[in-house]
């Protein structure tokens, strides 16, 4: 029975890069209802323990509803336009030292805004997503692979393929309806063979048929043996090889570069060859027939393999040489291309793809895959955005680690950022080593923190300025998934109080810097840069809330964004098109009867329309400059911080199913907070009966950075083998990444939550 006045309409899900699509029930103004969206691609009808509870998000007892100024210590409410004229000030006094922090769970048009009021609007290009902690490591490995970023293959691989082999990735908890996609398979009495490579044994290891378990940082040379099996049995795939890849590797190991230098064949032969799996072995600590074993799949051309990753790959000091390395087993093989073969990462958040890559709201980028040190791209920004030539600073921003590390250093030290804008994240517990990123702003009279967000967290807490955050189906959407797949909504629901949308702050903050005389405001005609129309051609002043929402400013920013993304075929879907459908996985071509078609394997001639007729595959944007794709040779080496005799443990990070991420959207939903209240530390039996700790005792975990009072929690969801521990981060009252460790890879500056030094004992 429909209940009266219940109307249905569709949005993505607010949490993971899966995508799914879901049915949201409204009525009386507020959201009643969750369904998993039947005609969805992605999730079929299906959600997550976390899907079906996302409607609860929105209605946390402690919402924050007003906005509030730190006034001699003490929060205070004061009204939007004081709250805008502050930030806009703030900005003003030193443009060049303000930092605008986001995320993969901005949207699309907010983080264009974000972009264009940074790039244009400030000249200032110390713009950057949370995304950089998470999947940096996998753009820099596409980038250098193929010459442009994003997965090749999509979620249809993981119903085609015979072989699934998962690099570090505990798909169960992380993707867990994609991860349902393949166990329906077997369900249906489809074979398909399950391979769990990773540190740990965890929910994922239940449903595998062969679990091999690597030493911390040692998958680089598992992968490196594999194409040193390829080669020396004569099993790679010459004719794709021939036709289809060159080789590549850093000039100066030491010293690893994003495009190093052509190597031929017989250099990474050689290169290659002391990977044996004797050897291998004695790193990595899987056996020598496991090792054979993988390189058995790959040399077999009949089998349909596909690997995915997520944070064990990028979160990794060699993130963006692991990244390269699976890329390059699969060409070597032949193992691309075709629905089934397909090396494919998965992302963390709704749209670190749609947001955080395509619009390029990371520090050296444009929107399109352009980059800020190409003089080319800026002038094409500069031309669209109908600014003057040399608008755009011609020098990248500060990666997170370091844009956070300028922020909480003292001016007179070196600490050029003085004001900062958090949108949609929570670094006060995701950045790494979190005293020394974010708690040392303590004090610091100067820095002036600003934070937009919908519920009290750690980074609200040392907040000067609190803007109270519309949420999900409170405000209109458009994410990008972890497959080229763009999806949007529509608001639905009001936000409370007064909570309003993060791109109407933008806006507003920009519209009082322009009254007050900011030029950057300005475009070359003199006019201010977010100028909207309604479809009659009426100016709209959207920066005025009481008119915001008389035009769909997502829209007008969308549709402006969308040319953009041609450059490099990335050619997402009109917005009015979206609207239609649950979403469509970009380059999407208009066909001649009208209609758009989505692409779902991009370089392959029978699904791509951009590889030119008769070419098979074609990497249209190669490295090389000849429509090759790279595989690369980078050595394996060794981690920064290994356990030593006074940290005697490795220690990892990760999530858990019931939370998202910091868990301050989950915490408030009761179902979820109920199911998983508190962290804990995993540990292995025996070396917790070695220490003398037994199930649930109070334990202390150390690193040089810190320590931590936790439960231990043995032979619990997850198993961590001798010697290793692991603590899940979304605890806001344990803060494991007081601990973890801020070396970054040395390309792509994503850092390593994955691995470093601890020690523990029972309290
Ligand atoms: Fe799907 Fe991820 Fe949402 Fe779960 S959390 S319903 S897997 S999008």
């Amino acid at each position: 029975t429909v209940p009266d006045g219940l109307k249905w309409d569709k949005a993505p899900c607010r949490f993971c890069g899966t995508g799914c699509h879901v049915k949201v029930g409204v009525q009386e103004g507020k959201v009643v209802a969750i369904a998993g969206h039947p005609e969805a691609e992605v999730n079929k009808g299906l959600l997550c323990v976390k899907g079906y509870h996302v409607g609860g998000i929105l209605y946390g007892k402690d919402r924050l509803k007003h906005p509030m100024l730190r006034r001699n210590g003490v929060m205070e409410r004061i009204s939007w336009d004081e709250a805008i004229d502050v930030a806009a000030r703030k900005i003003m006094e030193a443009p060049e030292a303000f930092g605008f922090y986001g995320s993969g769970q901005w949207t699309i048009p907010e983080g264009y805004a974000a972009q264009k009021f940074m790039r244009a609007g400030l000249s200032n290009n110390h713009i950057e997503p949370n995304a950089r902690l998470c999947m940096a490591s996998a753009v820099t490995g596409f980038v250098s692979t193929y010459g442009v970023d994003e997965p090749a293959g999509c979620y249809d691989d993981l119903d085609e393929c015979d072989v699934l082999i998962m690099w570090g990735n505990n798909m169960a908890e992380m993707h867990p309806v994609l991860f349902s996609r393949v166990i329906d398979r077997r369900t249906r009495g489809e074979k398909v063979t399950i391979i769990d490579c990773g540190t740990r044994r965890t929910r994922t290891t239940e449903f595998a048929d062969h679990y091999m378990e690597f030493r911390p940082q040692s998958d680089l040379a598992i992968a490196n043996c594999i194409a040193q099996q390829l080669i020396a049995r004569e099993k790679w795939d010459k004719d794709f090889v021939e036709k289809h890849c060159a080789f590549r590797a850093d000039e100066n190991e030491a010293e690893p570069t994003l495009m190093g230098v052509a190597i031929s064949f017989d250099d990474f032969k050689k290169r290659i060859a002391k990977y044996t799996p004797e050897h291998v072995s004695e790193v990595s600590g899987l056996s020598v027939e496991e090792l054979v074993q993988l390189a058995d799949l790959f040399a077999d051309p009949k089998l349909k393999i596909t690997s995915t990753w997520c944070m064990g790959m990028n979160q990794h000091t060699r993130g963006t040489a692991i990244n390269r390395l699976v890329h390059g087993i699969h060409l070597l093989s032949g193992h691309f291309g075709t629905p089934g073969n397909a090396p494919t990462s998965l992302t963390g958040q709704p749209s670190a793809c749609g947001t955080a890559r395509e619009v390029g709201t990371l520090c050296h980028a444009l929107p399109g895959g352009r980059l800020i040190a190409k003089d080319e791209h800026r002038a094409q920004c500069e031309e669209h955005w109908k600014v003057e030539a040399g608008r755009i600073n011609p020098k990248p921003g500060y990666h997170t680690a370091l844009l956070w590390e300028k922020f909480c250093t003292p001016t007179d030290q070196g600490g050029d950022i003085r004001s900062m804008l958090v949108q949609v994240t929570n670094p006060g517990q995701s950045l790494p080593n979190l005293v020394k990123l974010f708690e040392n702003k303590k004090g610091l009279e100067d820095k002036f923190l600003m934070v937009s967000d919908c519920y009290p967290t750690p980074t609200t807490e040392l907040a000067d300025l609190i803007l109270p955050a519309a949420m999900w189906v409170e405000k209109n959407g458009v994410y990008g998934n972890s497959e080229r797949r763009t999806q949007q909504w529509f608001k639905m629901v009001e936000p409370p109080g007064e909570a309003r949308e993060d791109v109407w702050m933008t806006i507003a903050i920009a519209r009082r810097m322009y009254e007050l005389g900011f030029p950057g405001m300005r475009d070359a005609s003199g006019n201010f840069l977010f100028q909207f129309k309604d479809d009659s051609g009426n100016e709209i002043p959207a920066w005025e809330y009481e008119r915001f929402h008389e035009i769909n400013v997502d829209r007008s920013l969308y549709e402006d964004y969308r040319p953009l993304s041609h450059m490099k075929h990335k050619h997402v879907a009109p917005y009015d098109v979206l609207v239609k459908h649950t979403g469509l996985r970009w380059p999407v071509v208009k066909q001649d009867d009208g209609s758009y078609r989505e692409t779902r394997f991009r370089f392959s001639e029978f699904d791509d329309p951009f590889v030119k007729k008769g070419n098979e595959f074609e990497f249209y944007h190669s490295t090389s400059g000849d429509g090759r794709a790279q595989i690369w040779f980078c050595p394996f080496e060794r981690h920064p911080e290994e356990p030593t005799d006074e940290y005697p443990y490795w220690f990892c990070t990760g999530r858990v199913l019931e939370h998202w991420h910091t868990a301050s959207m989950t915490m408030r939903v009761p179902q979820l907070r109920g199911a998983m209240p508190n962290a804990y530390v995993e540990i292995h039996p025996d070396d917790a009966l070695e220490a003398g700790i037994g199930n649930g005792d109070e334990v202390e975990v150390s690193t040089r950075r810190g320590s931590l009072k936790l439960t231990a929690w043995i032979n619990g969801r997850g198993s961590p083998p001798r010697g290793s521990l692991f603590v899940p981060f979304f605890d806001e009252k344990r803060l494991a990444n007081l601990l973890t460790l801020d070396a970054l890879c040395p390309i792509s500056k994503e850092p390593d939550y994955k691995k470093c030094a601890a020690r523990i004992r029972k309290v």
